[in-house]
Formats: structure tokens, sequence, C-alpha cells
């Protein structure tokens, strides 16, 4: 199914029911036949909130007064473990963006040591780290890497960051090349509904996904922070969530074999927001298995779903949600980006 930027365009702003409702069928159609009812799990260790950014969106921004931790060794290994124990398959590591040596030191004996005893498919998401340092996590055994470009209109990506060297737009793209260059299989994704953004702007992010050959994706609804900068700015679109869905959907038709995370901000708005999005187009879930006294300190955004949970309760919670829909788990599978075997021939 080929989509004009016009037809994107008219199904994010369209309000009639039975359109979306048809929109949502067939990128859920186009996914069983791709993955059958099967959707891959990432365990989700937000292992560190310590950033060195103030992107004005952002509750780990620099700035902000929150308590900062970084788990040990020994904490990171026992959530890995209990993934793999319950057949996740694959993790993500994930925290806010820090380039020091000793990060990256610790960084590269967390992955060789995940990777050596339990061989879990291995995401980071770790910020715009340079070059050098990606390389030696490659090497270190990280394949998949999530980096945001946030949104593809560099005019407002500058209205949603600091206007300094640290926060360039070039500097994010330029950071997507090299994760490509390095192997990884890359993922972006965009903000829904911020401040500024016209359905255009979300129609272009779409084309730029499919222009920079993404293999997989992680958006999710725009969610104000009262304590951050950005929150002084309304947005203009209404009903992000829908928006999200149908950016989802449309997603799922434009760039097809990609993976597409239903992420869990899209709960903020609805209990059932993560399996809508799964019966629009995605097909990977990323519970949190970050230990529960540590949850309340990485919100990114306010409202967060399941900060008071359990990993224990998240997996129960989880599969049952996936019952509820008729799909299940890809039980100890990696679930890699089919698009980047096509991608890269491999
Ligand atoms: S979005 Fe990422 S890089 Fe920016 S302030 Fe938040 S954690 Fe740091």
């Amino acid at each position: 199914m080929s989509i004009s930027k016009k037809k994107i365009i008219h199904y994010l702003s369209t309000t009639s029911k039975g359109e979306i409702n048809k929109l949502f069928s067939k990128a859920n159609a186009l996914t069983e036949k791709l993955y059958q009812n099967k959707i891959h799990f990432r365990g989700i260790i937000e292992f560190s909130n310590i950033c060195e950014k103030n992107c004005c969106y952002c509750g780990l921004r620099k700035d902000l007064k929150i308590d900062r931790y970084q788990m040990t060794k020994e904490d990171i290994l026992k959530c890995a473990k209990f993934c793999s124990d319950m057949g996740y398959g694959s993790i993500v590591l994930q925290s806010g963006e820090l380039t020091t040596d000793k990060r990256l030191e610790f960084l590269i004996n967390i992955i060789s040591t995940i990777k050596k005893k339990y061989n879990l498919g291995m995401t980071l998401s770790l910020g715009e780290l340079p070059k050098e340092s990606l390389k030696e996590l490659f090497k270190a055994g990280g394949h998949r890497y999530l980096l945001r470009i946030e949104t593809s209109n560099e005019k407002l990506y500058k209205k949603l960051h600091p206007n300094d060297k640290n926060h360039s737009f070039q500097n994010r793209l330029n950071a997507l090349e090299n994760l490509k260059s390095l192997g990884y299989q890359v993922g972006t994704g965009v903000m829904i509904g911020l401040p500024f953004q016209t359905y255009e702007d979300l129609a272009n992010d779409i084309l730029f996904f499919k222009d920079f050959d993404v293999d997989m994706l992680g958006m999710g609804p725009y969610v104000p922070h009262p304590k951050t900068p950005l929150y002084k700015s309304p947005p203009i679109l209404k009903d992000n969530f829908t928006l999200s869905l149908k950016m989802v959907a449309l997603s799922r038709l434009v760039l097809k074999d990609v993976n597409i995370a239903a992420t869990t901000a899209l709960q903020v708005f609805d209990k059932q927001g993560r399996e809508k999005a799964l019966l629009a187009g995605a097909n990977i879930l990323m519970p949190i298995v970050t230990p529960t006294d540590l949850r309340k300190n990485y919100l990114i955004y306010p409202d967060k779903p399941c900060v008071e949970d359990t990993k224990e309760k998240c997996f129960n919670c989880i599969t049952g949600r996936l019952k509820s829909i008729k799909k299940e788990m890809g039980q100890n599978n990696w679930g890699d980006s089919k698009h980047f075997y096509r991608r890269t021939k491999k």
C-alpha cells in the first residue's frame, strides 16, 4: 500500500470513526501477516537517571532537582536474569545521557556479562554517544539502539532543546547515521502532540522514517511535564492519544516490516493504551523491570504507569493484557527487526 503525504495528513486529521477503525484494522492485518499473533518483549532496565542534557520537555533534565541514581552491576544482572527466566528474549538498557569513560567501561562490562550469562537480545537507549563509544558497545554485544529524533522538523527540534551545541539537530542526525554505519539495528521515534507541531510535521516524520530506512520505531504521545520549560507552551493538536495510534498504524502501512513498540506513555491517556496500539500495528512491548523503589525517580513524563509495581506484577499484568486481545509473547525470541535483515541483506 503506497500512501501519499496528502493521504497521511488526511488520516491524521480525520475524525471519522469508520475511517479510523479501517486504518487500524488494515495495520493490524499487515502486522499479523508479518508476525502472526506474536508480540516480542524487551524488559526495560532504567539503570540510571543521571543526565548531562537539558531537553526542555524531560523530567530527567540536568537542571531538575531529583534524586539521581545508578544501579549496581549486581542489581542490573538480577533484572537481566528475571527477563531470561520469564522468556522475554531481549532487554533494553536505558539511561540519561552520560559520556564519561567510567560509564562506558561500566556498560561494556555489563553488556558483555549479560551476553555471556543469558544471551539476551540487547537494545541500548543511552542518548547521543560519540561514535567510538557506540563502536565499543556494539563490540560488547549491543546490537540494537533506540535514539529518538523527537521531531524531524529542525525548527521544532530547536524549540524542544536549549540553543547550544550540545543539543543540535545535526548532531542527532549524525548519531543516527553513526549507528547505521556501525551495524546496529536502528530505532528512532517522535513525540506526538507537541506544542507547535502540526499534522504536516507528523506526516513528514513518517516520511523521514522511510527515507532514513529505520529498523525500529518507538513513538508516544507528548505528556507535558509541569516542571519543564516546554510546559508553558500548549499543544495545538487535540487528542494526542488517537493521533499516536494513527501514527503507529500509518507507520506500519508505510514502513511495513519494521518493529514498532506499543509504548508505556500510551497508558497515561487510556488504561488499554498499549493493547490498542498492539491492535493498530505495533508488535513490541517493553515491560518495565527496573526495581520498584527507583521507578519514581525515572519520570521522563508525569503520571507514568506501573511506577508502584514490581517486575513480577508487570509480567502478570502484561501477559493478561495480551491474552485479552488474543496475542501472545514470542517467548525466548530476540524478535529482531525483519526490516534490518532485508535492509542489510544478511
Ligand atoms: S530526553 Fe534524554 S537526553 Fe534529554 S534530558 Fe531527558 S534523559 Fe537527558
